[in-house]
């Protein structure tokens, strides 16, 4: 069998499926590209990918491709080789990058030549094979096996409460009731013009975006880096029907708006007021961001919510009203409930954990069945978010733990963290914590305890931890203080270390 996502692309063959700017993002042309160019390459590097073998049995294969027409047919010739996709993040230094291909066991590294000085190394040092997206591409396309949708697809690494990152397992199965559930509840279709300004190591990106767009027949834009003005350049064409973004990225949209003429002004607002639809998501929209952005725009953003682990839960009503501070009810195919401590049921109106059941939720943490059992209750997937229901629509208001923090819309996890910075020769002690900020949702904020007679400077520090951790990651305020502030059990108090930071 066919994957359905390959059977629909057949049908929609000569329309254009990814467009990207040609020679560059400040390009003013676009260089597209088809449904049959995407089945045609994507085949071709299946070939590659199986190098005679017939099925490549859910092997991984980690890629790091910019964001682009290659990338998208990369992704599809592992899909169609039968590998998992393990996508890596192009803003990761080396021991980040290190971390997802030993942990997910990539027997295959496909590489960017930008990438090549970073992964090759890895590649040799691992025994992996390595392959630059470069190599000449074989003309004879080979057989390729039949897949069924209850096979792995895809591994993305997200933060939690515990350390390391986790992979996230989905299967096609898991994939297409998460899009079909976007496609249904916001009405994609052919006729749709996406312009995709997410990273695409992360489920908004690969699923909300990029394969929504493909599996409706959709045209996809992709810009290769997110920049405000580029952005507004494309919407003042006035010819895209979607967007969607984390509300750091409308906080950037709103201020360039701002610094711009008057005359420019009218066409960017002109722009946005062609579209359909315009999202918000991966965060909270802060209800000053939704305002400024609807007196802009003509558009009261649609905010949804969801996470890695489960696709999208909750959204807004694509007709109808759209409520200030609430993500909504529950999407097609999803079902989400409250519970309180001990798991029971909380009344309307009672702030409870949301839990979440439906064919889009993720299949297992990769090799970490104890993680795997520990995030479900009965079948339920517990978020570790808490919400309250209120005249039928849902309200987040937190998470359960001060340890994740949500920043630029990436959720980072201060323990990590903290493992990282311990290692620094200066820092004795430290303490991670997230700091409200209208920007970036949070700030990733770090206590320092240094080592006796150390200095260090915010710049020295940022320097070295960029080596070490994805850049968002990296705290960008610090604090030097004598000792952290612990409770009787000598565990350190994280409000304390925010007020710390807030005074
Ligand atoms: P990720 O797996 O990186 O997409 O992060 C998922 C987490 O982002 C959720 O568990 C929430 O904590 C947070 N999140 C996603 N959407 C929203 C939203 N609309 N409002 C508040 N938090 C959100």
């Amino acid at each position: 069998m066919n994957l359905p996502l390959i059977t629909r692309a057949q049908e929609y063959n000569n329309k254009i499926a990814i467009l990207v700017p040609r020679g560059g993002a400040n390009a003013t042309t676009e260089e597209a590209f088809t449904y049959w160019d995407l089945l045609h390459i994507s085949s071709q590097i299946a070939t590659v990918l199986l190098n005679d073998a017939e099925d490549l049995q859910e092997e991984r294969v980690a890629f790091l491709v910019p964001p682009g027409f290659e990338y998208v047919a990369t992704q599809w010739g592992i899909w169609r080789a039968g590998g998992i996709a393990v996508p890596l993040c192009i803003s990761h230094p080396r021991p980040e990058l290190e971390y997802v291909i030993i942990n997910s066991g990539a027997s295959i590294i496909v590489a960017h030549p930008n990438f090549e000085a970073i992964l090759r190394p890895i590649a040799e040092a691992q025994n992996l094979r390595f392959i630059l997206t470069s190599e000449p591409l074989p003309d004879h396309v080979s057989r390729l096996p039949e897949l069924d949708i209850t096979r792995r697809a895809l591994i993305l690494y997200t933060s939690g409460t515990t350390g390391k990152p986790k992979g996230v397992v989905t299967t096609h199965h898991n994939i297409q009731a998460q899009l079909t559930s976007l496609i249904t509840a916001w009405e994609w279709t052919s006729d749709d013009r996406i312009l995709h300004v997410l990273p695409l190591h992360h489920i908004h990106g690969i699923v909300n975006v990029l394969t929504c767009a493909l599996w409706a027949g959709a045209e996809c834009e992709i810009v290769s880096k997110f920049d405000a003005e580029t952005v507004w350049r494309r919407i003042g064409d006035g010819d895209l029907t979607l967007f969607m973004a984390v509300p750091t990225i409308y906080v950037k949209l709103i201020a360039a708006w701002e610094t711009a003429s008057s005359d420019r002004q009218k066409s960017m607002s002109e722009g946005c007021a062609k579209m359909r639809l315009m999202v918000s998501g991966s965060a909270a929209l802060p209800v000053q961001v939704l305002e400024k952005w609807q007196t802009i725009s003509g558009h009261f953003l649609l905010e949804r919510y969801g996470m890695t682990e489960i696709g999208m839960a909750l959204s807004n009503p694509l007709h109808g009203q759209r409520l200030s501070g609430y993500v909504g009810k529950p999407l097609p195919q999803v079902e989400v409930r409250l519970v309180d401590e001990n798991a029971e049921l909380v009344p309307a109106g009672t702030p409870g954990e949301i839990q979440v059941k439906g064919p889009g939720v993720f299949l297992e943490y990769w090799q970490n069945p104890q993680a795997t059992a520990k995030a479900f209750q009965d079948g339920w997937f517990c978020t570790g978010d808490i919400a309250v229901v209120e005249n039928g629509n849902y309200r987040i208001l937190g998470r359960m733990s001060v340890d994740i923090i949500k920043t630029g819309g990436y959720k980072v996890s201060a323990l990590e963290i903290e493992e990282v910075l311990r290692s620094h020769p200066d820092i004795q002690e430290c303490a991670v914590v997230g700091v409200a900020d209208l920007e970036w949702g949070e700030r990733v904020c770090a206590a320092l305890v240094l080592q006796p007679q150390r200095e260090l400077t915010l710049e020295s520090f940022r320097s070295w931890a960029k080596e070490r951790l994805a850049v968002y990651k990296v705290p960008t305020q610090i604090l030097r203080v004598e000792e952290l502030p612990r409770n009787a059990m000598g565990k350190v108090t994280k409000p304390t270390v925010v007020e710390l930071f807030r005074a």
